[in-house]
């Protein structure tokens, strides 16, 4: 049995006062059945390592460099994430992919970066609406996630997926639990062909996870828990949606 992960994609959102709260909120909660982590922004990662130092809720970041060090004015390399304690690098975000031209390949250097330095990437793919409608699903999500595949070759068993269908991130329109579901049997079976290790990597699902429907998300068969945006930065929908996985 895989264990199953929440992951709270904090995105740009939060302020030393909602986050305190926030976080008191999760840990309060404890313990949980699942793997639980925050991902925060950068400036956040201080006050969050030390807040939850004590507990077993782990935390991370929304993106890296995929270079060790240099004149890369704005970024941030995974050894200064490494100093903060992060466990967790979420990578190729679809809102990094669209704002920001991170290419499969861009994402798969940062997903190798991390890994180089004990930080599991979250590795996020998934179609845009304009894709599904087209029929392409599967051909895009197995192109992003074999660049991924290829590049950390012998490691891409440490890795963990994120499907986040494009159009059902803050839409409030969930990808319906068979419509995830085949899309995570597909990425697993991805997997399979790669690595040893499919049947125990974590494949989360991301899109408008609310309390009310992680339920039916998290007991599919390959679903292993999720990546949560406007959820995650409320506690009580946070940690509601924790218990439902676990
Ligand atoms: P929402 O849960 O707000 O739809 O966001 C999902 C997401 O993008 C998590 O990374």
């Amino acid at each position: 049995m895989r264990r199953k992960l929440v992951v709270g994609n904090w995105k740009m959102h939060g302020s030393h006062k909602a986050n305190a709260e926030l976080l008191a909120g999760i840990v309060e909660a404890r313990p949980f059945g699942c793997d639980v982590a925050v991902c925060v922004p950068f400036p956040y990662l201080s006050e969050t390592a030390v807040t939850l130092a004590a507990s077993d809720v782990r935390w991370g970041a929304q993106d890296c460099s995929a270079h060790e060090q240099g004149a890369y004015t704005g970024e941030v390399s995974v050894g200064m994430l490494h100093e903060f304690g992060c466990r967790y690098v979420i990578v190729g975000h679809s809102e990094r992919r669209a704002y920001h031209g991170e290419t499969d390949q861009l994402v798969a250097d940062k997903a190798k970066a991390a890994l180089a330095r004990g930080i599991t990437p979250i590795v996020c793919v998934g179609e845009t609406l304009e894709q599904r409608e087209a029929g392409e699903t599967e051909a895009v999500v197995k192109r992003q996630l074999s660049a991924v595949i290829h590049t950390l070759g012998h490691c891409a068993g440490e890795m963990v997926v994120a499907y986040e269908p494009v159009w059902a991130i803050g839409t409030g329109r969930t990808a319906s639990p068979e419509q995830a579901q085949a899309v995570h049997a597909v990425l697993r079976a991805q997997l399979r062909a790669a690595t040893a290790r499919a049947d125990e990597m974590q494949i989360l699902y991301g899109g408008s996870v609310k309390p009310d429907n992680a339920t039916v998300l998290f007991t599919q068969a390959d679903i292993d828990g999720g990546l949560i945006g406007g959820a995650a930065l409320k506690a009580k929908d946070f940690v509601a949606i924790c218990r439902a996985a676990g």
